[in-house]
């Protein structure tokens, strides 16, 4: 272990991490259910389901069984010219599952390629309808769409660290975000400043690009079902598409299937990724409408000027379907609307705590949002030391959950995040 340890240190370099003088990482052996089995022997309760894609925890039957099936067959082949069953049945699933509108689907490879895909879907759209001066996105503050340049800049200027990147970065327009929650009672005024920038700004609009009801990795944030209702109509009336991103809310992690159920609400353009194939492999998925699929193939050259190389895994796809299977024969709602409650209970004492400047809970995300900034390298092994682990960010120290964690192991958690705030984080 202490060899792994230091060839870990000396040439793997971990995400937004200094590759100098890196953040303590731990060696996981294997993992089942919702534990992870350390080489030191140490087991962990997993609070983060993996950057919250394995829903169905780890080393599930059904998931292992549909790769092995499919690897006898093959793992592997090129999606241009060629297709297969497994790609075939998961874009008529993912049609069938998504908003009644949107028919056809172009895979690839993680959450941030989908959100290019959609972005260059959208452009090309209105080129194909003769618009080529909509050029633009509009985004909003608070958001995060993934790490590559074009996703970048539609993640918020400030967290997303624009300035770093500005000589390459397009510049994009941004709208504050709503500030009303999940459960207030919607008021139009909150999207003013979305009306605001489309009323002045629709001529070069393309899009209008966000995260329906949760703001994830921007901040944590749950909005009003009603801003993505606003949005919609605004977007209508200024002939601007709509792409919701659901790489972090799909696949029920709000309680719906995807977020934008919320507010019976469909997009033009959708993204998702993430729990896509439970967390088993990287897969992600941009899906449109006729309408968009039509304006993009339009124009020359009559195609979407996209193709990764390994679009349209076959391994990934087998288990992307068995593992919707699995989600959808489970009692997910229940699941999900019993994590909700447990993390309402057991979380709001944190609210007493002095560190603590609020406490939300949607689904089954549970945050705790501190006054200062978490810091990693004293809370994160109080974590472990308390056998969970959760990987905070920022001023928050949050959990998103397998779905499949018993009460128990929930309870646990949300333990271990009261005495860690408490003992380890300043007011
Ligand atoms: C994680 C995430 C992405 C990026 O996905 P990757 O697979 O990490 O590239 C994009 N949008 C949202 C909302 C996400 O949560």
């Amino acid at each position: 272990m202490d060899e792994l340890l230091a060839l870990d240190r000396a040439h793997v370099w971990h995400p937004y991490d200094s590759a100098t003088s890196p953040l303590s990482t731990y060696v996981v052996e294997s993992a089942e259910g919702v534990r992870l089995r350390l080489a030191s022997g140490a087991e962990l309760i997993d609070g983060m389901a993996s950057w919250w894609a394995a829903i169905h925890g780890y080393r599930v039957p059904e998931l292992n069984r549909a790769l092995t099936e499919q690897a006898a067959r093959m793992t592997h082949v090129m999606l241009g010219g060629l297709t297969h069953e497994p790609v075939v049945r998961l874009c008529e699933r993912l049609v069938q599952l998504s908003p009644e509108p949107l028919t056809k689907v172009f895979m690839s490879d993680s959450g941030s390629v989908a959100v290019e895909v959609a972005i260059k879907m959208a452009l090309q759209y209105w080129q194909g309808r003769g618009r080529p001066d909509k050029g633009k996105l509009l985004a909003l503050r608070g958001g995060y769409h993934g790490d590559t340049l074009g996703a970048m800049s539609v993640c918020d200027p400030v967290t997303g660290m624009h300035s770093l990147f500005r000589s390459i970065l397009p510049s994009q327009l941004f709208a504050e975000a709503p500030t009303i929650g999940f459960r207030e009672p919607w008021r139009d005024a909150d999207a003013a400043s979305l009306e605001a920038t489309l009323d002045e700004h629709e001529r070069e609009l393309a899009a209008v690009v966000f995260e329906p009801v949760v703001q994830g990795a921007g901040g944590m944030r749950f909005h009003s079902p009603g801003f993505v209702r606003r949005a919609r109509e605004l977007c209508d009336r200024h002939g601007v598409l709509l792409v919701l991103d659901e790489i972090a809310t799909g696949f029920g992690r709000t309680g719906r299937l995807f977020a934008c159920e919320h507010a019976a609400v469909a997009p033009d353009i959708l993204c998702v990724g993430k729990a896509l194939t439970g967390g088993t492999l990287s897969l992600a998925a941009t899906l449109c409408t006729e309408e968009v699929a039509s304006g993009v193939c339009a124009a020359a050259p009559h195609a979407l000027m996209h193709g990764p190389t390994f679009m349209g895994n076959a391994l990934a796809c087998a288990v992307a379907l068995a593992s919707i299977d699995l989600l959808l024969a489970s009692p997910w709602r229940e699941r999900v609307a019993r994590i909700e409650a447990q993390l309402e209970r057991e979380l709001s004492k944190c609210r007493a705590l002095p560190a603590v400047a609020d406490v939300r809970v949607l689904g089954a995300i549970g945050v705790v949002e501190l006054r200062r900034p978490v810091d990693m390298r004293v809370v994160v092994p109080a974590l472990v030391q308390r056998g969970v682990w959760l990987r905070p960010f920022g001023k928050l120290l949050y959990t998103m959950p397998p779905f499949v964690i018993e009460e128990a192991d929930l309870h646990a958690v949300t333990e271990a995040i009261f005495d860690v705030v408490r003992d380890s984080c300043s007011p």
